[in-house]
């Protein structure tokens, strides 16, 4: 499940064009997930310039 740390974020918005699966979303406010449509590929977490998303272990490892 991919976590979003809504502190570090600074909603570039750089994330939400990588997403293979189109899960996340940026709205003028916050910046959103679909859960059931994220398939942890890990590539927004390697994109976001400030770590503000991050997966389980398992997907980190492999960064
Ligand atoms: S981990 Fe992959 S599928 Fe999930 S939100 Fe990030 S880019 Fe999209
Ligand atoms: S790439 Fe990082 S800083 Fe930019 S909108 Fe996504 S989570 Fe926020």
């Amino acid at each position: 499940m991919l976590s979003i740390n809504r502190h570090l974020c600074a909603y570039c918005g750089g994330c939400v064009g990588v997403c293979p699966t189109l899960a996340l979303v940026l709205d003028e406010l916050t910046l959103n997930v679909a859960q059931e449509k994220c398939t942890a590929c890990g590539i927004c977490v390697k994109l976001c310039p400030v770590g503000a998303l991050s997966l389980p272990e398992k997907v980190e490892a492999t960064a």
